[in-house]
């Protein structure tokens, strides 16, 4: 059990409010900060998805407000990686962040496709780590800055920089917060202004997919959005003639080969990319950065994939029984 909790602050991730709380327990070995949160020692330090989190409300004090779904979605990389997936794939996902034990595979779970490299380290933005030390007191590791293909804070316009903190390091048991010691700039980061054109379009959508609910649509649903306008801008028939190249070529051209390489989406032209396969017939899904790159170069608007704002008081999520009647459209 825990006697106190530390309010989240806006846009934290969960791991670091669980950091901030090892900080404070007094606890000597790191270990017995699971304990007290989790009730047991089997448990992993994760950054995107962490796992047990029925465990964790159980533990905390009795009074406690706060529920797993409020921490899933507003404290967990959670609505960004699970914004494209079916509703059934974003239950067993839920399920497994509340119940699930040790190491998730977000590959495993369909998250995050075999081709893309997930951020090695914690990232900061100078700006906002300068701004929570005066308006907080203390400097807290950012959900949108942790964001793999992010590059900029969008709140700033500037870049974001590695940690010296590792994302996955050793045995995952303990958690660390941000602090002057590793958020340090050692040197400075410079992006063309077309590049960072570029990093503030996908930084400022990935915030809309962080702070919104969306309506967990099968990819058939998302292949059809995604075929009228297609067909709207020349590069599909009614008949679901594609014409590849041409749509390759332009969508490369619009980004520019340099920054497709950095968000790891890189298109080639001659064989089968994920480009083609996206917008093929099959019912794959792939990670949330690419349904963005081609929402954003189609020029659809995020609005489109996603519902209302979330609430972000934990009050109004504890009334809630189900997060599914909460969150399912409104029809
Ligand atoms: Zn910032």
């Amino acid at each position: 059990m825990v006697n106190f909790f530390p309010t989240p602050y806006p846009d934290e991730l969960l791991y670091s409010t669980l950091a901030r709380y090892c900080m404070r327990s007094g606890n000597i070995r790191e270990i017995h900060n699971f304990e007290d949160l989790f009730g047991t020692r089997n448990c992993i330090a994760a950054m995107e998805l962490p796992t047990q989190l029925d465990a964790l409300i159980k533990n905390m004090p009795v009074s406690t407000k706060y529920t797993a779904e409020y921490f899933i979605y507003n404290h967990t990389l959670f609505p960004f990686l699970a914004a494209f997936i079916p509703e059934e794939r974003a239950k067993k996902i839920i399920q497994t962040m509340r119940n699930g034990e040790g190491a998730v595979s977000y590959i495993r779970i369909g998250l995050i496709s075999n081709s893309i490299t997930l951020n090695k380290y914690f990232r900061f933005c100078p700006e906002c780590f300068k701004e929570d030390i005066e308006t907080f007191g203390e400097p807290y590791w950012h959900r949108s800055h942790q964001i793999t293909g992010v590059f900029v804070c969008s709140k700033h316009k500037i870049p974001l920089y590695n940690s010296t903190e590792l994302i996955r390091a050793g045995n995952r048991q303990r958690y660390i917060s941000a602090s002057h010691k590793n958020c340090i700039v050692e040197e400075e980061i410079s992006y063309s202004n077309d590049l960072m054109e570029k990093m503030l379009w996908m930084a400022e959508d990935a915030e809309i997919l962080l702070n919104n609910q969306f309506g967990f649509k099968e990819p058939e649903w998302f292949k059809n959005q995604f075929r009228v306008k297609l067909i709207e801008k020349g590069y599909a028939r009614m008949n679901n003639y594609i014409h590849q190249r041409k749509l390759k070529q332009d969508f490369q051209a619009f980004y520019g080969e340099e920054y497709l390489n950095l968000v790891q989406s890189p298109i080639s032209l001659k064989n089968t990319c994920w480009l083609s396969q996206m917008v093929q017939n099959n019912s794959r899904t792939t990670y949330a950065l690419r349904y963005l790159l081609l929402s954003r170069f189609l020029g659809i608007s995020n609005e489109k994939w996603t519902k209302s704002p979330l609430n972000p008081s934990p009050l109004t999520l504890f009334s809630k029984s189900t997060l599914f009647s909460f969150f399912a459209p409104k029809i």
